[in-house]
C-alpha cells in the first residue's frame, strides 16, 4: 500500500532528488503508524500520522480546489485528511479519515433496483474491497476505509455513503485542530497554491480542465486567515471556458466552486475560527514577481 503511494509520488516527479529531501510516508509503509490525539465532540480521538505528530515544525503546502463533499478543499482539509491515517491499528477506520466521511456506524448503501452492474465502483476501489457475488453487492468491511470514492463514481445513484454536510465540514475543522495541537504555537506555516483549480479532489484518478483562472500563491502563519482569503479570492474569480464550469453554464460573477459542488464550505472556516485556530480577518499584501 505505502509503496504504491511512493510510486505515484515518483510518477508525478516527487522523489528525494527533485525535493532535495526524503519523501516520507507519515503513517508508515502500511498506513498504521499513528497516534490517537484528542479531537472534539464530533470525532472523539483521531489517528494523527506518527511522523506529523512528532515533527517539530511543518510547512503545509496545499493545492486549493473544489470538492464533491466539502465544496472547497484547502489547507484545513489538507491537515484533516492529509495528516490523519486512513485507519488506526486498533480502531480501524472509525479513528481514521473515514470517521470524517461518515459518522457512527453508517456504511455504504446499495440499491439493487437501480444498479446497472457497470462495476465502476468495484474498479475504482483502491483496496479492492468490492465484489459482486450472485448479483449482489458485497463490500469487505475489514478492508473498507469509508473513503466514498466508489459512491462518487456511481452515475446511477445506486451506491451512497450517507453523511451530512454540516457535520462533515465541522469534522474537518476538528481534525485539523487535533493535528495542530501536536505542534508548538508558531511552528506551522501555510502555503496555498491557487493554481490549476480543479472541480474535484486531487485524489480522483484524472485531472480535469481547470475551472478558474490561476490566482497566485498565498502564504500565512494563520490557517483561518489564509483559508478565508483563498476562498474569497476563488469566489470572486471568473470561470474558465471549455471547463466543467462553462459546461454547467456558470457566468462571471457567480461562485464557481459552490455552483459545481453546492456545499456549506464556509462552515469549515467558521468552525476553525471558533476552535481558536486563527482569525477570518485578513489583509492581502501583494508581492509582484
Ligand atoms: S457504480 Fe453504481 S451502478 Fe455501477 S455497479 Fe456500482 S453501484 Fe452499480
Ligand atoms: S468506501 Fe472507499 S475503501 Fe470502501 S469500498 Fe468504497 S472505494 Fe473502497
Amino acid at each position: 500500500m505505502g509503496l504504491d503511494y511512493l510510486d505515484v509520488a515518483n510518477q508525478n516527479g516527487l522523489n528525494h532528488l527533485s525535493c532535495g529531501a526524503p519523501v516520507v510516508l507519515a503513517d508508515g509503509l502500511y498506513g498504521k503508524d499513528s497516534i490517537l490525539v484528542k479531537a472534539g465532540p464530533l470525532l472523539g480521538d483521531i489517528a494523527v500520522a506518527s511522523t506529523i505528530h512528532d515533527a517539530p515544525a511543518m510547512v503545509v503546502c496545499t493545492h486549493t480546489k473544489g470538492h464533491i463533499n466539502s465544496g472547497y478543499a484547502g489547507a484545513l482539509k489538507n491537515l484533516a485528511m492529509g495528516c490523519v491515517s486512513s485507519r488506526h491499528r486498533q480502531h480501524g477506520w472509525k479513528k481514521g479519515r473515514g470517521s470524517m466521511h461518515c459518522h457512527g456506524e453508517m456504511g455504504l448503501r446499495w440499491n439493487p433496483e437501480i444498479c446497472t452492474f457497470c462495476e465502476q465502483c468495484r474498479n475504482i476501489c483502491p483496496l479492492h474491497a468490492i465484489d459482486f457475488k450472485e448479483g449482489s453487492f458485497v463490500v469487505d468491511e475489514n478492508s473498507c476505509w469509508h473513503c466514498g470514492r466508489c459512491s462518487r463514481v456511481c452515475q446511477e445513484g445506486a451506491l451512497t455513503l450517507p453523511q451530512d454536510d454540516e457535520t462533515f465540514q465541522k469534522s474537518l475543522a476538528e481534525a485539523a485542530a487535533a493535528v495542530l495541537s501536536t505542534f508548538q504555537k508558531g511552528k506551522v506555516v501555510y502555503v496555498n497554491f491557487l493554481y490549476e483549480i480543479q472541480p474535484e479532489c486531487d485524489c480522483m484518478p484524472v485531472a480535469d480542465v481547470p475551472v478558474i483562472q490561476d490566482q497566485g500563491i498565498m502564504i500565512s502563519d494563520d490557517i483561518v486567515a489564509i483559508e478565508q482569503a483563498s476562498l474569497d479570492m476563488l469566489k470572486a474569480s471568473p470561470p474558465l471556458p471549455q471547463s466543467a464550469a462553462s459546461e454547467a453554464g456558470i457566468k462571471p460573477g457567480e461562485d464557481v466552486l459552490f455552483r459545481l459542488n453546492p456545499r456549506p464550505m464556509q462552515l469549515q472556516i467558521d468552525a476553525a475560527e471558533k476552535l481558536g485556530l486563527g482569525s477570518k480577518k485578513y489583509e492581502l499584501v501583494k508581492i509582484e514577481p
